[in-house]
This record gives C-alpha cells, structure tokens and sequence, in this order.
C-alpha cells in the first residue's frame, strides 16, 4: 500500500497518456480550473494523447465537445468519454435497444442515433441516466418495471453532481430511491467499471498501465485506477477533501491541488505521432 500522504510518491509506470474526469477536475459549473488550459494545451501540442471521461449522463457527448471547445480546450468527440457511451457498448453486447429511459430530450436523441430507442409499452430495461427532467410519472413507470424484474441499469453511482453552489442530486440519489422503493439496486455502467475503463483505453490506443486517470472522485475516479490498472491521480479541486482521503482507504498513486501541478509531471518527450491527442 503507497502511504496516506501520497504527494511525494513516485511511480515506476511511464504516463504515456491522460485521462481526465471533467466535473470537480477540468471545470466546475462554467469556469476552467486553474491550470486546465495550460495542461491540455501542451498535451495537444506535444502530441500526447488524452480523453476527457465522465460520469455526468445529463446531456450528449456532443455538448461536452462544444463546452470544452468554448472554455478554449482542444476537444472533438474522439475526446469524449461518457457513461452514456459505456451504456451504449453494454446495451449492444447484452443484446438490449429498448429501455425504458430516464434522461432528457437530448441524451434520448443521442441513444436515439445509436439505434436505441425509449420504450414504453413493453421496454427490455431500465437505464437511469442523470435524468434531470426526471418526475413523478417517470419515477412510478421505472419502479413498477424494476420491482417487475425487468433488468436494471444506472450509467454512474455519483450521489451528488458538483456545482459551484454545492453537490446536487445525481443518479447515485436516484438509485437509493428506487431502492426504497423497490429494494432493488441497479447494474452500474460508469466509472469505476470495465465497461467505461475499455472505452478510455481504446480511445488512447494505450494499455491501462500507460494512462494517468486524474479525478476528483475517490469512489468512482480512484477506484477505477485501482481496479483497472491505470495511475491514479487524485485532485483537490472538486468533491474531496484532504479530510476524506485520510480516512479513505483508497489511496491515490499522487494527490494534487490542481492541474497546474501536473505540468510538472508531463512525459519529456514527445509521445509517438497519430494518436488521439
Ligand atoms: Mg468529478
């Protein structure tokens, strides 16, 4: 086990790519953490290749291209990484493409695109995405199903979305709902799981043990570089404390104030040409 204070540790693992958590790590409501720019725009300039992955399923893929690209970062869809995607990939390899879906208008046009279609009448599943368009209609239609055993899917376990006035209600919130009433919990598609660890290594081009995953999420973001292989590097900027990770018994490879301090840690040399960077 590395040891609590894990600022000075080392890693023998050269980073040959990054993966970084939006939410709480590159922005918090419409403004840029200090550093954000400075780190992805070397990045792209020094041809290192990077994917921004999130949990966040409120709105498509789409809009976190056009946010980033707004905010100044270098950001196609390449670059994107959502538990929506994860999500996608699930559904076709279980065979499923008619949820009973819980999201808004936009994320149900995206699933839409991909082939997977809102069903009510007699859906496959039901996948909670962070559906903040959610009311009681759509909250009673979803526990009859779940307590029916229609099989049960939730893109990402965050209680709380961070916001510059606070956390808010996420899927993790909606979960223990429909667990008090149903007693039922759901399978879970985002970070920390395979299915989202897969997406984010393809997109490299990169094995896990070449990837730096930084996030401000001990549980979803930490323990996914745990439990998957890739460097685990936790920030201070978003929902945890230097409190909460002494007494976490996850322990990042390295622990940073922002992402300023992570232009120290960049590789020194140019990766290899035509990846996704
Ligand atoms: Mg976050």
């Amino acid at each position: 086990m590395p040891p609590t204070d894990t600022r000075t540790a080392t890693t023998a693992r050269p980073t040959r790519g990054f993966a970084f958590d939006l939410d709480g790590t590159v922005y918090l409501g419409d403004a840029l953490l200090p550093g954000a720019l400075e780190l992805i725009g070397a990045l792209a300039e020094r041809g290192v290749p990077y994917v921004f992955a999130t949990n966040n399923s409120s709105v498509p893929g789409s809009v976190y291209v056009e946010r980033l690209t707004r905010l100044g970062l270098p950001a196609g869809r390449e670059h994107v990484v959502t538990s929506n995607d994860a999500a996608v990939q699930h559904l076709r390899s279980a065979g499923l493409a008619r949820p009973y879906l819980l999201a808004p208008p936009a994320v149900h046009a995206e699933y839409a695109e991909q082939g997977i279609e809102h069903e009510i009448e007699e859906p496959d599943c039901v996948l909670l995405a962070f559906d903040t368009t959610l009311d009681y209609e759509k909250i009673r239609t979803a526990a009859h199903l779940i307590r029916a055993g229609v099989p049960y899917l939730a893109t990402h376990p965050d209680p709380v979305c961070p916001t510059p006035r606070g956390g808010e209600p996420d899927v993790g919130s909606f979960m223990a709902m429909f667990e008090t009433a149903t007693g039922l919990r759901p399978t879970v598609l985002g970070k920390p799981h395979g299915g989202m660890a897969r997406l984010v290594t393809e997109r490299l081009g990169l094995p896990a043990d070449g990837v730096a995953f930084v996030g401000d999420r001990l549980e979803t973001d930490i323990r996914m570089a745990r439990d998957h292989g890739f460097l685990g590097v936790l920030t201070l900027t978003g929902v945890t404390s230097r409190e909460q990770l002494a007494s976490s018994d996850l322990s990042p490879d390295l622990v940073v104030d922002g992402l300023v301090e992570l232009l120290a840690h960049l590789p020194a040399a140019p990766a290899r040409a035509g990846a996704a960077g």
